[in-house]
């Protein structure tokens, strides 16, 4: 834990003033309407800071100080508390239908089943302390993420490219007007399949003009673009065309890291749950599309390849990464899965995760001003684990509270 800054600290009080304020009020209202506080053991802020004993108050949906006064209205005791998490590739309406068969468009699932179910994957992705997800993405998202920021249901911020771009015949100027569409259809960054599945050989689809049109329109109208590469050239091609992230990379050179650290392009790989949920619930679905005896070979293979990865990425100065697990039906509720994996299985430094979870995918999300760290003027999204994951990793598959927007969605204790 040589990374580890350990402060102690003063009342902070946010920019508003609020606790000062509360200096002139009669002492028996001291505890404003709407104003809470969670204490536990440890603080880790999402930015490398371990707080001991720290009280984090919240009024309204804000985390406006962090002390360390002794009431608290949530005593969460030897708990960790941590930044809710963040998964930068999350396919939240993804689900298995009636027969317990991955839900495809042709199964006679009826709409209002299918966004039933996406409702209830998006409660067990919270229940698991993820307070925001990026799907890359369903038309169906749309819905699922209004409704939740609506909070007309439970679940995670949802950000959506809605639709993805895969359909590789269409022409350059055709698909700048569709990334305007997209836009228009309230898309939060754009999608694009650069490369084939792992499961069918992961080589190049989209052409170098196709992904410049994509990339270079969707930049022009402010929109991020997620890539998804597998092949060394597709990825390459991807950050020639000055696209934001690229997802996956499983068959990624070094040389091509070191571009994308040199180039500032994110990197998003994955570092095990999603290839071991396709296997260990393999029978729902297999012999869906490429879900074939070849795709489950792949991804067998797929699996030590991650890990390389993974690896080979956090050892490339500069390399900026994000978190995301490629959670897909049956994953949901273990995203925390990914985190375990980097630490016990790539060694990656507890710290360094526990930022790639919160801070570091904040900012890959454009959202650093408002979530990704416990700290005044933040979005009061916090989770608590038992135990202490900068000593045991697997504590973060063990939330036992959760807020968000300062609503308690669990407090399991
Ligand atoms: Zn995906």
């Amino acid at each position: 834990m040589k990374s580890t800054r350990r402060i102690m600290l003063a009342t902070v009080v946010a920019a508003g003033g609020v606790l000062a304020a509360n200096a002139s009020v009669p002492s028996g209202l001291k505890a404003q309407v709407g104003t809470v506080s969670i204490r536990a053991a440890r603080l880790v802020d999402g930015t490398g800071n371990v707080l001991e004993n720290a009280r984090v108050v919240v009024r309204g949906d804000r985390i406006v100080a962090i002390d360390h006064e002794a009431t608290a209205t949530y005593d969460l005791g030897d708990m960790t508390l941590l930044p809710g998490f963040i998964d930068a590739h999350n396919h939240e309406y993804w689900h298995f239908n009636p027969q317990d068969r991955l839900h495809t468009g042709r199964d006679g699932e009826n709409p209002v089943q299918a966004e039933l179910s996406a409702a209830g994957e998006a409660w067990k992705t919270l229940q698991a302390g993820f307070t925001t997800i990026q799907s890359p993405g369903s038309p169906e998202d749309k819905d699922l993420r209004d409704w939740i920021d609506a909070g007309r249901l439970p679940g995670p911020r949802i950000l959506t490219s809605l639709a993805p771009f895969s359909n590789n015949r269409l022409s350059p100027d055709s698909m700048r007007a569709l990334v305007r569409l997209r836009k228009a259809q309230g898309a939060d960054f754009i999608k694009i399949f650069a490369s084939e599945s792992i499961r069918t050989g992961g080589a190049q689809t989209m052409s170098d003009a196709q992904l410049a049109a994509l990339c270079g329109e969707a930049q022009a109208q402010g929109l991020r673009t997620l890539v998804h590469a597998h092949s060394d050239a597709s990825v390459r091609a991807a950050v020639g065309a000055g696209c934001t992230q690229i997802e996956h990379g499983i068959f990624v050179a070094d040389s091509t890291l070191k571009l994308m650290g040199d180039t500032g392009t994110r990197f998003d790989p994955q570092c095990g749950l999603v290839f071991h949920n396709y296997l260990d619930n393999w029978s729902h679905f297999d012999g869906i599309g490429n879900y074939n005896a070849e795709g489950k070979a792949s991804m067998e293979k797929g699996i030590g390849l991650a890990l390389d990865v993974f690896k080979r990425a956090l050892a490339v100065p500069g390399l900026q990464l994000a978190y995301g697990t490629d959670a897909v039906a049956g994953a949901h509720g273990h995203e925390a899965e990914d985190m375990v994996c980097l630490v016990n299985e790539v060694g990656a430094d507890p710290m360094r995760v526990l930022e790639l979870a919160t801070s570091v995918n904040a900012k890959s999300l454009g959202m650093e001003d408002r979530i990704g760290t416990i700290a005044p003027g933040m979005a009061a999204d916090l989770v608590a684990v038992a135990g202490n994951p900068l000593e045991d990793i697997t504590a973060v598959r063990n939330v036992r509270f959760v807020m968000k927007g300062g609503k308690v969605y669990r407090n399991t204790r």
